[in-house]
């Protein structure tokens, strides 16, 4: 039997449950866990050293809190001399489920983000090498920068189409969705074989070649064609 917990009181606050919000609207996505598919576009699987055609699915997380919102300027990362940019489409699960079958994924899913997986690639690269984890490459304050949720009831679920992004108005990485090694229902499927997945779970879904470096006064400019466009400023040191 489960404790009802709705009602408990807590000893310390923590602040409100992350959040993004809901394309035209007012009310705001709430953000569970977020889960990232490492290597899901071949060009950036070759350019990261990996054979593309050779490898399952693979899925690290990040803090719910290290979401940050559009057109913020953060703080550049503490700890890094080579932080990166990914540019990804996000998923936002609406309903919960385990061992989900490909065709009942999309059933899942209640809209998609355009996000920024961002990477303190010196650390990650440091873990790599010593067969550590890669949390403090990927999972640090503010590393999830990510748009409005816009409801798959508005845009439907983007199959194909571009995604692209730009610091300081040069394109760095540009690709389409139609060349994920893994497309999201598949993703959807095989991360529900491997935990429960909850609402307010988020998939940050790869990213295409291109990868690179951003400094501090460094603008970025994402999108993802029928989603939206992310503007990220990382403030001057
Ligand atoms: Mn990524």
């Amino acid at each position: 039997m489960k404790d009802n917990l709705s009602n408990a009181k807590f000893a310390i606050d923590i602040g409100p449950v992350p959040s993004l919000p809901v394309a035209a609207s007012d009310l705001r996505f709430p953000v569970g866990r977020i889960y990232c598919v490492g290597r899901n576009y071949a060009d950036h699987a070759r350019e990261m050293g990996h054979d593309p055609n050779r490898e399952a699915p693979f899925f690290f997380m990040k803090p719910a809190n290290s979401i940050a919102q559009n057109n913020s300027t953060l703080a550049f990362p503490v700890a890094t001399k080579d932080l990166h940019h990914e540019i990804e489409l996000v998923v936002a699960i609406g309903k919960g489920g385990k061992n989900i079958p490909v065709e009942k994924a999309l059933e899942h899913v209640f809209g998609y983000g355009v996000g920024l997986d961002m990477t303190r690639r010196d650390l990650q690269g440091e873990a790599k090498k010593a067969g550590r984890p890669w949390e403090m490459g990927k999972g640090f304050d503010e590393s999830a920068p990510c748009t409005a949720i816009r409801r798959a009831s508005e845009i439907g679920d983007p199959a194909k189409g571009a995604i692209w992004v730009k610091v300081n108005g040069q394109v760095k990485q540009q690709g389409d969705l139609s060349q994920q090694i893994w497309n999201v229902q598949e993703q959807i499927a095989y991360l529900s074989n491997l935990i429960t997945l909850q609402p307010g779970d988020l998939i940050f879904t790869g990213t295409p070649s291109g990868v690179g470096p951003v400094n501090p006064g460094d603008k970025l400019e994402g999108h993802v064609d029928g989603v939206g466009d992310l503007v990220i400023t990382y403030a001057h040191q």
